[in-house]
């Protein structure tokens, strides 16, 4: 059946059912639908709540979870009984149930409005009249209370304007996701070339900047991740100079870097600007070093920025990349840390971004196991944090080491410390710092897992470049 211009295409049955059922359940097959508007559960949140108003029922509750790019859920309660949707991107398909009570209700006006804004091309559908009155008996108020009327109940529902919303945000790239409740209201929203980029506000960890439907990071947990990449390392270094970040657009890396006022270069290669804008409109406790003059921002493919770094050129090299997918696959791969291996001085230390052993158990073994490849099983190191909004909560960062520079021997703990107690800072000290690198049992066998797989793969190969 074509979707566009159809208003109600069975008149008949509304007119019979006022004198037959209580109420109809009509299930539509929305096929041939606009992809990205199915993958967005903000629209298709709105666009519910329209088509609630537009057939004048009363909402009480809106339960939506968005898990992009596959699709959503949304369900809304009506006092007069629910309206509800499922979307799957990846078959332009969405199904949609409306039941609804009461007279004078002409359901096919919400119906049409879904149809419209998901530019369905067609659809099927199927109607039931639901609780027939020819088979329930005349209605009894008795024991309801005596102000208990057919009146009363209909004001009733009249006075419950207000209704309850849940907006669930799913981040489901991996084996493990994670659910955050949000407000549902998006801050920002843009598809760069690179990738799509929301703000979305969170009800218990702030705001928080998603890209491609996963979690970067949130005002109130972003702590853990920014103090660790960055202090870890340059607390560590002997005498750090130049530090080079890779990714890092909504700023928290940046940030904790320049506390370090010994540093004489500080470098950051974001590939997306939208990013940065983003986080400079609404995370500001983030993106709050933009300004300064020590930092030189390059806007550009970090992969191509290390590959044609001069050789010794940065003592610290930290990776704050997006997930081995998307844009930052490639910060992944043997080249990249072969280049990263060459740009680092003597002493020099590559940190990054490496996943969590708990919930992407073969990434981690899989990227630990390149490390080890380019820089030797003796110079990586597996440090650790916690944050709530990333899948597993237990998050690593690797330290590889291209000389004598140790993230435990080379630890000043009074000067640790003092710098964590100076800056205030909320997660990294001295205690974190060195706990950070005590792994259970598993991960230790996780971590030999990758070095005998490194041992092998290097056994194949001809080039040494923990010799170089
Ligand atoms: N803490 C975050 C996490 O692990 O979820 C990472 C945050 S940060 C926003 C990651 C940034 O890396 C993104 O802004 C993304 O644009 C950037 N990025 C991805 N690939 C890149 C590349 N090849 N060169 C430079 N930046 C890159």
């Amino acid at each position: 059946m074509e979707a566009s211009g159809v208003k109600n295409p069975q008149p008949n049955l509304e007119q019979s059912h006022k004198q037959e059922a209580l109420g109809r359940l009509i299930l539509v097959e929305f096929h041939g639908c606009d992809k990205e508007k199915l993958m967005d559960g903000t629209f298709v949140e709105e666009i519910m709540l329209d088509a609630a108003k537009k057939v004048d029922t009363t909402v009480v509750n809106c339960i939506t979870h968005s898990s992009y790019p596959f699709g959503c859920t949304c369900v809304v309660a009506l006092q007069e009984s629910h309206l509800s949707i499922r979307t799957w991107s990846c078959y332009r398909y969405a199904a949609v149930d409306l039941y609804i009570c009461g007279d004078g209700v002409e359901p096919w006006d919400a119906l049409n409005h879904i149809s419209k804004q998901l530019s369905s091309l067609n659809y099927s559908t199927v109607e039931f009249k639901r609780g027939m009155l020819s088979l329930l008996p005349p209605p009894d108020y008795t024991g309801l209370g005596d102000s208990v009327t057919e009146e009363t109940l209909k004001q009733e529902i009249v006075a419950k304007s207000n209704y309850k919303r849940d907006f669930w945000l799913n981040e489901l790239s991996g084996p493990v996701g994670t659910s955050v409740r949000i407000t549902g209201n998006v801050l920002y929203r843009k598809i760069s070339p690179f990738q799509r980029i929301e703000v979305f506000e969170s009800k218990q960890f702030g705001k928080m900047l998603v890209n491609d439907g996963i979690i970067m990071c949130a005002e109130a947990t972003e702590h853990s991740y920014h103090e660790m990449i960055a202090h870890v390392p340059l607390l560590t270094h002997p005498d750090p100079k130049r530090v080079l970040i890779i990714g890092g657009g909504d700023g928290g890396t940046a940030r904790e870097v320049l506390r370090h006022e010994q540093l004489e270069r500080i470098v950051q290669v974001e590939i997306d600007a939208a990013v940065i804008e983003a986080c400079k409109l609404h995370l500001p406790s983030l993106a709050c070093s933009y300004d300064n003059p020590r930092l030189e921002l390059i806007i550009g493919d970090g992969i191509k920025y290390v590959k044609e770094a001069s050789d010794e050129s940065f003592d610290i090299i930290l990776v704050d990349s997006t997930d081995p997918i998307g844009p930052g696959a490639i910060l992944f791969t043997d080249e990249f840390y072969e280049h990263c291996y060459r740009v680092l001085t003597k002493d020099g230390v590559l940190v990054t971004q490496s996943e969590s052993p708990s919930s992407a158990s073969e990434q981690f073994v899989e990227i630990y196991s390149r490390y080890i490849k380019v820089f030797g099983k003796e110079k990586v190191s597996c440090f650790k944090y916690y944050t709530p909004t990333y899948p597993g909560e237990y998050f690593t960062f690797s330290y590889c080491s291209k000389g004598r520079t140790q993230p435990l021997n080379n630890l000043d703990k009074e000067k640790s410390e003092a710098f964590s107690a100076i800056h205030g800072l909320q997660y990294y000290d001295e205690e974190t710092h060195e706990a950070a690198f005590v792994h259970p049992k598993y991960v230790k066998e996780m971590i030999k897992e990758a070095e005998e797989r490194a041992i092998a793969e290097k056994r194949g190969e001809s080039k040494d470049l923990s010799a170089k």
